[in-house]
């Protein structure tokens, strides 16, 4: 059985989520590497995060299944600051932080993938994260 990586998670609560939701459409999926992402979440970025896979020949079923289901999540998803849901996913390239920086040393650069933030369409806010699923936290310190 030939198994490819659709999506990769640094977060075993939303990998999971995902896993749970196509696995109850009937989808045989797995999670890769959760165990060395849970236990050591520095990794994360040294071995790509945890991957979700599936059987080859359901791979491009699956990922548009995911397109539909980020779609959902962006659009679901309030701006802190001004209340709108029009989240953009964008990349926004040569940033860097602290934590990259350090990765870049230990790593080199093929660790640190260019930076996306969502982007609100509305008033511009940006935000490396939107709030989790069935989730009514918000980024408001963050602005
Ligand atoms: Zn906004």
């Amino acid at each position: 059985m030939d198994l490819v990586t659709v999506k990769t998670f640094d977060s075993y609560f939303l990998a999971n989520i995902i896993l749970g939701r196509l696995q109850s459409e009937g989808i045989e999926c797995y999670l890769k590497d959760e165990v060395t992402v849970t236990i050591d979440p520095i990794l994360t970025n040294a071995i790509g995060g945890i991957k979700l896979v599936v059987k080859k020949e359901n791979a491009a079923w699956v990922r548009t299944i995911l397109r539909g289901y980020e779609e959902e999540y962006i659009n679901a998803a309030t701006c802190p600051q001004c209340g709108a849901h029009q989240f953009n996913y964008i990349a926004k390239p040569g940033v860097t932080n602290f934590f990259t920086a350090i990765l870049t040393t230990l790593f080199g650069s093929y660790a640190v993938a260019p930076e996306y933030v969502y982007q609100c369409g509305n008033c511009g806010y940006e935000t490396e994260r939107l709030p989790d699923y069935n989730s009514n936290e918000t980024e408001a310190g963050k602005v």
